[in-house]
């Protein structure tokens, strides 16, 4: 027979969980952690006591209540103290941030790239020289308890190998393990697809906080996607799930970088856009040129109206595939597709009409990300922070703190 979870296994469990409404609430009251967690006062009581003799959160007393009796005292997340280290590598951009406990982010650098395969002793090596200025920068009581990367392309579930994606070079890239050992923090690097981590920021803290099923579209150089189900993000058997945009949505359509016809991504994405709108020229691409098209658009550009209108059909079809498969409460445009879906709205909610089963449609809310381009900077924070919001104590002991 199997015991069942030891007293020492549920204070775990609920110290974790106490700091999880403390990291993504903020500052929030003994009392209503009491009504929150179903837990009674004192375990709440002694459970903040442990976090903030752990150095993870502190306790004071709140500013004005305007209520009679002995104020409840607020609970807050030692941001300045307690902080992971996100990084961000897409296709136009790199970037590096210090993220306290709280989502606060203490520091940040992010610079343009140019598009194409990365050299990964050159990247790891940047990347980790930026970190290290800013660990330099930081007070001597500061503990640094995880760190993560998004990355566009797919990531292996556990070793943080990318697989596939548009900065390649080879097939088999260790990114995670370099990224670690020049860090030399003793921490493991996470690294995650951007999309997917997108799609878990918008959920633990943007448009889609408190949403248990939905489907987010990332829009850059190709479309990526997640899928929250029942809370949780959908990573499949290797961890390369979610790859909405190549979901075939127009067999023998346009010629695609994964090598099929017809994508949504070969369909929808910026490539697709610009062709059709008559402005894939030279250099200009990226958010910018697709920015440009909406804005001609708005303005009456006949051309630029129909290539949005064009796009806006096959993603309404892709959307629509979703709707009826996963039966999501929101759907979230972001990255570049955010401005795409404000210009094509009406096509998409028209295939909606069309294609996705009433039941699944009738209260279903498009939405554009709220965290726009820090999206998948913060996905990769949050992927930092799940070890200590597992187990606060354990990691905290390991780093040293
Ligand atoms: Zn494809």
């Amino acid at each position: 027979m199997r015991a069942g979870p030891s007293q020492e296994d549920i204070r775990r469990h609920n110290l974790g969980a106490l700091l999880r409404h403390v990291h993504l609430s903020g500052p929030i009251s003994r009392a209503e952690l009491t009504s929150r967690m179903g837990l009674n006062r004192s375990t709440i009581m002694a459970l903040t006591s442990d976090l903030t003799a752990a150095g993870l959160v502190r306790e004071e007393l709140p500013r004005e209540t305007g209520r009679a009796g002995r104020p409840s005292l607020v609970v807050r997340p030692e941001s300045a103290r307690v902080y992971v280290f996100a990084f961000d590598v897409g296709p136009d951009r790199i970037a590096v941030a210090r993220v306290g406990l709280g989502g606060v982010i203490l520091d940040r650098r992010v610079a343009a790239r140019r598009r194409g395969p990365f050299e990964l002793d050159e990247l790891a090596g940047t990347l980790s020289g930026v970190a290290r200025q800013m660990r330099r920068r930081t007070r001597a009581d500061t503990v640094c308890v995880g760190v993560a990367a998004a990355v566009s392309g797919g990531v292996r579930k556990g070793d943080g190998v990318i697989r596939f994606g548009p900065n390649l070079l080879a097939e088999e890239v260790p990114f995670g393990e370099e990224l670690g050992r020049r860090l030399g923090l003793g921490l493991p690097v996470s690294v995650g697809n951007d999309a997917n981590l997108a799609a878990l920021a918008e959920h633990s803290r943007g448009v889609g906080a408190g949403v248990r099923d939905l489907v987010y579209l990332h829009g850059d150089v190709g479309i990526g996607g997640g899928i929250i189900a029942g809370g949780h993000l959908l990573g499949g058997h290797e961890g390369y799930g979610g790859e909405v945009g190549h979901m075939v949505v127009n067999p023998g359509g346009r010629a695609c970088g994964c090598g099929s016809r017809g994508c949504l991504e070969a369909e929808v994405g910026e490539r697709a856009l610009l062709e059709s709108a008559g402005r894939l020229v030279g250099e200009q691409y990226g958010r910018d040129a697709v920015r440009a098209v909406v804005d001609a658009a708005d303005r009456g550009d006949i051309v630029a109206q129909e290539a949005l209108s064009r796009v806006g059909y096959w993603l309404g079809l892709g959307v629509s595939n979703l709707v009826n498969i996963f039966n999501p409460e929101m759907v979230i445009f972001g990255g570049v597709l955010r401005e795409v879906y404000l210009g094509s709205a009406a096509q998409v909610r028209s295939q909606l009409a069309l294609n996705a089963m009433a039941p699944q449609r009738e209260r279903l809310r498009l939405r554009t990300s709220a965290l726009a381009d820090d999206a998948t900077l913060v996905g990769a924070a949050e992927l930092a922070f799940s070890n200590v919001l597992a187990d606060p104590l354990e990691v905290l002991a390991r780093a040293g703190g």
